[in-house]
């Protein structure tokens, strides 16, 4: 198992291009209302979004199908 991995879609628009959001300054401060750090980027629809981890949960169990 690896440590960590990418998102490879925006869950929004389902786009690919996703870069790690960084707020970059101009003259005028933050460039954005965005808040988060260690977000991503989606090119494609311009939202920020971030990935979260809420803990580790068992499988669900199914009932076993009929054999006959
Ligand atoms: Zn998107």
């Amino acid at each position: 198992m690896t440590a960590r991995v990418v998102p490879y879609h925006c869950p929004y628009c389902g786009g690919e291009d996703l870069r790690p959001y960084a707020p970059e300054l101009d003259s005028t401060g933050l460039d954005s209302d965005v808040e988060i750090k260690g977000g991503w980027h989606c090119a494609d629809c311009t939202r920020v979004f971030a990935v979260k981890y809420h803990g580790m949960a068992a499988a669900p169990q199914y009932p076993a199908p009929p054999t006959d």
